[in-house]
Parts: C-alpha cells; structure tokens; sequence
C-alpha cells in the first residue's frame, strides 16, 4: 500500500526494514509520510513498494501533552530572556490546512527545548505575534522597548523573530539601542516548532549560548550549515537572509562572521567584535525615526516617475538600490532628472547595490560621478536595508543634508568594512 490511500489524521502502522511504526499521520508527502509518535516525536518515512502501511480502525491515539518544565532558578548561571515576536519559529503548523500561524508562545519553546537551562536561567515574554514581512517600523520601536527593559535585569537578550525581514529588525536594534554593554541575539526558524525537522532547537540553544558570553553587540545567530554542527553568529547591521527555505539562510555580507558556536557550548571567535569592558558609559535606548524613508530598485525599463511619487508624498529620504557599483538608467530612459529634482526638494538620497556584495564607488563610471555631483550619497558596502534602517534611524535625528551626509557615512555598529575581503564573499 502506498501513501495515496492514507490521509491526515489517519492512525497507521507502518512497516519497513523490520521496523515498525505507529501513530498518527500528520503530513503525506509524495513519498514521505510524516508520523507523530505516541512518544510525542514527530517521525519521516520514505515510503517505497516495500513498505507496508495499514490503517488501524478505532485505534485511539492520546493527545500529547508535552511535559510542562518547572524552571527552578539556579544561583550559578545568568539570566537570558526570551522575547517572541513571532514568525516561523514561534508558529504551529495547522495539521488540517498545512498552513502555519504564529502563535506558539514563548514559554511553550522553551518547554520544547529544556537543555536551555543547562546554560542559564530562562525568562519568557511574547512581545508581538506577527510573521515578519507584516512588521512595520513602530514594531521595532516596540521590540527595541522590550528588549531595552529585559536589559536591566537579564544578562543577555534573545528575540525569536520571523526570517524575512529579521535583517531589518537586527539593523535597527543595532542603531536604536546605544551603548549596548550586553549581547542581544535575534534568532530564527525555517521550519515550525512543532516540527521534527525543525531548526528552532539548536538556533534557541546557539542563542542562548551566546547570549551569555561576552559580547556587547546586536547578533543574529543561527545554522551555519544545513546540518546540525555549529551556528554563526553574525552582526546585526552586516548580515542578510540568503536563501528562502534552507536553514542556514543568514550569511555575513561584506564581513566574516563574528564567530562559530556549537550546541556543546564552545565558542569559537573569528573575528573582531566589541566586548562589554569596551562600553565606558552608559546604555540608552535611542528610538527616534523619520518613518517617511522608501527603497527604490533600480532595473532595466524602471518607470522614473516613482522617485517622483515618494517625493510627492512628503518622503524625507530614498535608497537606491542601484546596479553593480551604484548606477541609475541614464539611457533613453532615465533617472537623473527625477532624482535631481528629488535633492533640489530637500530629499536625501543613498546609493546602495542590488549586488549585495562589495561597495558601491563613483568614481569609476561618469554617471555615478552625475549621480554623486547632484549630492546622492554613495554609502559604502551597506546593506540596502541596513542603509535604510540607518537613513530612518538618522533623519529621526536630524534633517539638515550635511549632518544626515556625516552621519550616514560615519561607523554607528559595524555596519561598514573598509578592507573588504575575496574570501568573504559568499562565505
Ligand atoms: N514569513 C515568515 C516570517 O518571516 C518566515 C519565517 O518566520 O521564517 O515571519
């Protein structure tokens, strides 16, 4: 029998190899039937013409009740606190409808993933339950908020977040949160909780891990690889989500990552990073933002009216996110009129590459150096949501065009690398 004839929800008992399985089925694949155990473990069988599944009628399978963990506090270890905001990772998948919602509370991962403790004492919070692409900026203000409080009393921070738009979410707490003395890791899962083949463990382990070393920056740490061996810790402003399903999606970009860290705990530091001695004066929470910023992606047939539209609507800066070295369509078509009138109204515009890697540069082709004479700003190797995050975090504090221009180009966190290396392209 293969697995057509069976259905979500049917209780079976699978035969294959002198193994045999029972429990209830709560995903067919075309050749793979997702098993939950009465053990509570969810289990995948390839399924083959040898194997034999047979339905078992008026079988009943107990409902799991996971086993609730008593967190007991232990005087030698730190605190970390877990804030949920959602996403994957906080999310349960519906076994009737295979969609996924996000709702798995705080607590809940946590009882999933009892080894936490043996690295610290675990405090949980669900601040927002959204899948990221939903957030909007004054959600970053509100995870900012929370995580400045936790701050106070924990040791380390960790936000559970969505992998769409964490990249965003990271950048911003990198600006928002000033003088920051403690580690904040913002982590993440491809695959639900609830999941057997879920990457939410070992992120949650990996963070918590970090979260209690000596680190005094905004990281985003999760699989390095697609199996179970190690996870990078990446720094908030220079890290990207690469890949849309597999779990070792966050690469550093224009950077080595800031180190390794393996679920058995060690830790291996790859490059420079701040420590908490280095910060002298005091933590503040710094979460003024001009919400009026756009990114426009530059493109062969671009429609140059849209730089015109943001400029109609009252937008105070853009982000371009241009072609290789920072380039605009000044062909048959072209931008430059659109984004002159843009500066000549007062916008700041940036310059980013759609390139992703390397830096963008002026002085090589004649129309960058237009671009730049009109005063576009060639921001470096920056992200383009790093740029954008950090255009917004700045007009928040300033709208005179020289200060944004000083500001946008000087180091807040990392977020730029004067000696770009070959090899840490596509690392
Ligand atoms: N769309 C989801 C989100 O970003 C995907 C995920 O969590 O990984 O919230």
């Amino acid at each position: 029998m293969g697995g057509k004839s069976v259905r979500t929800g049917d209780f079976v008992v699978i035969e294959k190899n002198n193994n045999q399985w029972k429990g209830i089925i709560i995903q067919v694949g075309r050749n793979l039937i997702t098993l939950k155990l009465k053990s509570g473990y969810n289990i995948g069988i390839r399924v083959d013409n040898k194997t034999k599944i047979e339905k078992t009628i008026g079988e009943k399978i107990e409902k799991h009740k996971p086993v609730k963990f008593e967190l007991k506090f232990d005087k030698t270890k730190p605190l970390v606190s877990i804030l949920s905001a959602g996403g994957t990772i906080a999310s349960s998948i519906d076994y009737k409808t295979g969609a996924i919602s996000s709702s798995y509370p705080a607590e809940q991962l946590v009882n999933t993933v009892p080894e936490l403790v043996n690295f610290a004492n675990i405090k949980t919070e669900k601040i927002l339950e959204e899948m990221s692409e939903n957030l909007i900026p004054k959600d970053w203000k509100k995870i900012a908020n929370s995580v400045f409080k936790e701050l106070k009393e924990s040791e380390g921070v960790i936000i559970t977040h969505g992998t769409d738009t964490l990249s965003y979410t990271s950048s911003m707490l990198s600006f928002m949160l000033r003088n920051l003395n403690k580690p904040v890791v913002v982590t993440f899962a491809q695959k639900s909780s609830d999941r057997g083949s879920s990457d939410a463990s070992m992120n949650l382990i990996c963070s918590t891990i970090t979260a209690t070393k000596n680190l005094a920056e905004v990281v985003v740490v999760g699989h390095g690889t697609v199996s179970d061996d190690y996870c990078l810790i990446n720094r908030g402003t220079k890290v990207r989500k690469m890949h849309s399903s597999q779990r070792n999606t966050f690469r550093p970009i224009n950077t080595y990552p800031i180190g390794k860290v393996y679920p058995s705990e060690k830790v291996e530091f790859l490059s420079k990073y701040r420590k908490k001695e280095e910060v002298k004066e005091e933590p503040y929470l710094d979460d003024k933002i001009e919400e009026k910023v756009a990114i426009i992606k530059v493109y062969p047939g671009i429609n140059p009216e849209i730089v015109d539209f943001y400029v109609d609507k009252g937008y105070k800066g853009l982000i371009l996110e241009g072609t290789g070295l920072g380039h605009v369509n000044t062909g048959e078509i072209s931008m430059l009129p659109q984004i002159k009138r843009a500066i000549e109204q007062g916008v700041i515009v940036g310059m980013t590459t759609q390139t992703i890697y390397g830096r963008v540069n002026p002085y090589i082709y004649s129309p960058a150096r237009v671009l730049s004479n009109l005063g576009v700003i060639y921001l470096e190797d920056l992200l383009p949501e790093t740029a954008y995050t950090k255009l917004m975090w700045v007009l928040g504090h300033t709208q005179n065009k020289e200060e944004v221009k000083e500001m946008m180009l000087k180091d807040v966190a990392g977020e730029f690398n004067k000696r770009l290396q070959p090899n840490q392209f596509l690392y």
